[in-house]
């Protein structure tokens, strides 16, 4: 017999039962012989800070977070990491031993570890990245370009004043063009990055002209239900190299694993197959 806590940890979102972190977390704790469990926990927004407060105390290590809920969480975590407060956003809260809760946000993370796996020759350095959209994701994405290297970042979104907002957090080598030059600017970049919801299913689809894709580029999608969008079937039939979302979910949650469970987990081909179950 022992004593030894078995850890636990969560999403939280809502709704949330379209998350496929649960199956994803399930799977490497199974790959890897660990105990513990990773549920999805739907909280309204009045409870959100004391459901929070309360998991410690029943042994939860760390949870994600989820829409919508990713900026809320700031408010409610006694320390944020500073990718976080560039972010202005968390996907991660540690509820440390000392009992202080931690914000932190991996999403960039994933997003960088998702291009390197999926197109392992992009050279940060020699880059020009078009970004459509100026949301939560793409201030995750921006950040994490400009952390690896990336001289010059194109960014174009359709409510301008948004995308104005990043210029001023992130400097120079950020350029803002207007939703209607998408198509155009595309034109002068190596590097093209869906971060809107358009293309998701149920949403409406993202009608940026795509005629400048060509073969050497890389184009990649946050989206990914479905995950070959139309932005990705394009860029494919182009001859661009495409890399899609799930991959990024994934990535994101290979320090939020090693964190909580203690194995820093492979994403491999099985990984996709269990999160997509
Ligand atoms: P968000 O903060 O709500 O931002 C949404 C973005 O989409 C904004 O730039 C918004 O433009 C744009 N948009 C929405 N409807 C539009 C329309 N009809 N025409 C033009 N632009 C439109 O959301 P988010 O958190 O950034 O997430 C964005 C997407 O990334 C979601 O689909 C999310 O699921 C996905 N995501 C994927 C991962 C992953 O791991 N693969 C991680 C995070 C997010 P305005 O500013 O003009 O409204």
């Amino acid at each position: 017999m022992t004593d030894e806590k078995i850890p636990l940890a969560a999403v939280i979102g809502s709704p949330i039962a379209h998350s496929r972190s649960p199956q994803l977390h399930r799977h490497w704790l199974g790959v890897y012989g660990l105990r513990g469990y990773y549920i999805p926990i739907d909280v309204a927004p009045d409870d959100l800070e004391r459901v929070i407060r309360f998991m410690p105390q029943m042994g939860f290590v760390g949870c994600n977070i989820t829409i919508p809920y990713k900026e809320k969480v700031l408010a409610i975590a006694d320390q944020i990491t500073d990718r976080a407060t560039l972010i202005g956003a968390a996907n991660t809260l540690i509820f440390r031993k000392d009992g202080l809760i931690m914000a932190d946000n991996t999403d960039g993370y994933g997003f960088i570890e998702n291009l390197r796996q999926g197109a392992p020759d992009w050279d940060a350095k020699t880059t020009t990245a078009v970004v459509m959209g100026a949301g939560g994701a793409a201030r995750a994405v921006v950040a994490a370009l400009a952390d690896a290297g990336v001289p010059q970042i194109l960014l174009t979104n359709r409510t301008r004043v948004r995308a104005d907002k990043l210029k001023d957090d992130f400097g120079k080598r950020l350029q803002v063009h207007d939703w209607v030059q998408a198509g155009n600017i595309i034109e002068d970049a190596n590097l093209i990055v869906n971060t809107t919801s358009l293309g998701m299913v149920g949403k409406a689809e993202l009608r940026v002209p795509l005629d400048a894709l060509r073969p050497g580029m890389i184009v990649t999608d946050l989206v990914y239900t479905p995950l070959k969008t139309r932005l990705l079937a394009e860029a494919e039939a182009a001859g661009c190299t495409t890399v899609d979302g799930l991959g990024m979910l994934l990535h994101q949650a290979v320090p939020c694993f090693e964190r909580w469970f203690g194995q820093r987990p492979v994403v491999d081909a099985a990984t996709r197959a269990a999160a997509l179950r």
